[in-house]
């Protein structure tokens, strides 16, 4: 994975600024913290929380992220698993949905957040400089 592209930050759940900070507080699956995130980049300094409620336009990934699992399993089953009925269909998305909630819940915050910030390699070194 390259270093520098959204995708390396979606997938690695770092700063979307510097890619090298932490974005999550824990593990997805870490229920006690689940898509909790801290409030500045450890390594860079940026601020995760550009304004009060950001993150709620995450609901709207999430709703896209829903979405794509659920066409992906309407599909592969119509392709390949023909033999698969429509309510075993809904059931296994149903499982999947609510197994996979955690992980689309802070996808989500996270692929928002690259939305609106960008890389900047520079970004570590400010920060020293501007702490000296
Ligand atoms: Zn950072």
């Amino acid at each position: 994975m390259i270093k520098g592209t959204k995708i390396y930050s979606i997938i690695t759940f770092k700063c979307p600024c510097c890619h090298e900070g932490d974005f999550f507080i824990s593990h997805p699956y870490n229920f006690k913290f689940t898509g909790d995130i801290y409030e500045n980049c450890t390594v860079c300094g940026k601020k995760y929380m550009l304004e009060p409620g950001f993150y709620q336009g995450a609901m709207y990934v999430s709703y896209g992220l829903g979405v794509l699992l659920f066409v992906s399993i309407w599909a592969s089953c119509n392709l390949f698993f023909t033999s698969i009925g429509a309510w075993s269909q809904i059931g296994i998305f149903s499982f999947l949905i609510i197994f996979l909630s955690p992980l689309l819940f802070s996808l989500s915050k996270i692929i928002y957040a690259n939305i609106f910030m960008k890389f900047d390699a520079n970004a570590k070194s400010n920060y020293i400089k501007s702490k000296i």
